[in-house]
């Protein structure tokens, strides 16, 4: 069983009057949404969603059962705002987590509609894994603004997709806990103030998950606190060995920090470990001098260092424990590129078919992405926004990732080519619309 601490905080921050997001942190499911629109519009907006979604996912969810419960908001806000007319113009952003069974069992869902985020804090590094809906990072995404004309543009705010107005069409992914990693949602209010190396120097030194949420609200305010801050850090305390079983093969080569069994050995603690064994061999002259005897062999049955240390028989058995650790290491090296290489997928076009790809796009070294599966969408049949990601090669974590990823490509083109099926589906509210005023 996946196991999972959180800290959560949320505050006004210091030139804002009422805190306009809200956060959900329930069993399984934790939200961040950020309200707006109106007077107090944006507050109801916010809560509506995080308590929609509470009230539609219950514990032994699947990931369609997340994204139902993004709509099911939706259609919470959208009913709420008819009803009053002073809250016509009321969304929400919303960056939703989940632990859900899958076929590669427990897995957290993210799901994501506007300029909220989520950050995977994995073996020391961040890395942001939704994509803001707001103006400039869609122009970015569609080669029309460079990286730093984005971060400069006004229209930062305008968002492009929120609850509250007519399709969400939520982002989607999943992520494979392994112990040890934290998933960061958190509310614009954190990322405007406190840039993406700061936040991942707090997630990699304070321990305790409401401790670094806590730090976290803390430096937003530190840094102006011009609008409200919300942040839920989930740790994966307890991957149910997923990360051990994945490494057995890794460790048995060398290749891995035994103490953290998923974590690869960095540049350094490599040339540490190889400049432990060596130590003691420096003033000989290890190629040369090979008085080789039986006894020697005996010592060579371990790669710990604690007994290279030991400093009988020396020459030829530390000349071979050092030639073989080396080439362990990098034995150990080389499998853990190959590993990383192959490790993931991506969505390309292959063919003139949207095709899921296994490896980097462009490949890695002398690892060549190979074709995982085919699909019989047409790259002419796509939304022109999807395209540049495609052709670019839409890097997923998992071939279950990369199948919903081509899912949700094959909704965007059965709701855009045939409009009046799309405009069928939408009756549903309406009816429920209907029945709401009658
Ligand atoms: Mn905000």
């Amino acid at each position: 069983m996946t196991s999972l601490r959180v800290g959560a905080a949320t505050d006004v921050g210091r030139r804002r009057h009422n805190n306009e997001d809200s956060m959900l942190v329930a069993d399984r499911l934790f939200v961040v949404a950020d309200g707006m629109g109106g007077h107090v519009g944006g507050e109801v907006a916010s809560q509506i969603a995080v308590a929609a979604m509470g009230e539609a996912f219950t514990a032994g969810g699947t990931v369609d059962d997340l994204v139902a419960a993004v709509r099911t908001a939706n259609q919470a806000i959208l009913a709420r705002a008819d009803a009053d007319p002073s809250l016509r113009n009321m969304g929400t952003t919303a960056t939703a987590t989940a632990l859900v069974d899958s076929a590669e069992g427990e897995v957290l869902a993210v799901a994501h509609v506007g300029d909220s985020r989520a950050y995977l804090f994995r073996d020391g590094h961040l890395s942001q894994i939704t994509d803001d809906h707001s103006v400039p990072q869609e122009l970015l995404r569609a080669g029309q603004l460079t990286e730093a004309e984005a971060a400069v543009d006004p229209r930062r705010n305008q968002i492009t997709r929120v609850l509250g107005l007519g399709d969400p069409d939520p982002d989607l992914q999943t992520v494979v806990p392994y112990v040890g990693d934290r998933l960061l949602l958190c509310s614009d209010g954190l990322t405007n103030e406190v840039s993406d190396a700061i936040i991942a120097e707090v997630l990699a030194t304070v321990a305790d998950a409401q401790e670094a949420a806590d730090r976290l609200v803390a430096m937003a305010n530190d840094n102006g606190g011009g609008d409200n801050i919300t942040v839920i850090l989930v740790d994966v305390v307890d991957d149910d060995e997923r990360a051990e079983r994945a490494s057995e093969s890794l460790a048995a080569m060398g290749g891995l920090d035994r103490e953290a069994p998923h974590r690869l050995l960095s540049a350094d603690e490599r040339n540490a470990r190889l400049r432990d064994l060596a130590r003691d061999d420096r003033t000989d002259d290890p190629w040369t001098d090979a008085p080789a005897t039986a006894g020697a062999a005996g010592t060579v049955r371990s790669l710990e260092p604690s007994e290279v240390d030991v400093p009988a028989r020396r020459i030829t058995a530390r000349v071979v424990v050092f030639v073989l650790a080396l080439a362990l290491v990098l034995g150990g090296a080389a499998a853990a590129v190959g590993w990383y290489a192959r490790g993931a997928y991506f969505v390309g076009v292959d063919r003139g078919r949207v095709t899921i790809f296994q490896g980097r796009p462009g490949g890695l070294l002398w690892f060549d992405p190979t074709v995982a599966e085919r699909t019989d969408i047409a790259e002419s049949q796509l939304r022109p926004a999807d395209v540049p990601d495609l052709e670019r090669g839409k890097e997923e974590p998992s071939l279950g990732a990369a199948r919903d990823y081509v899912r949700l490509l094959r909704e965007r083109v059965a709701g855009g080519d045939v409009g009046a099926s799309g405009a069928g589906d939408r009756g549903s509210p309406e009816a429920t619309t209907t029945t709401a005023a009658s």
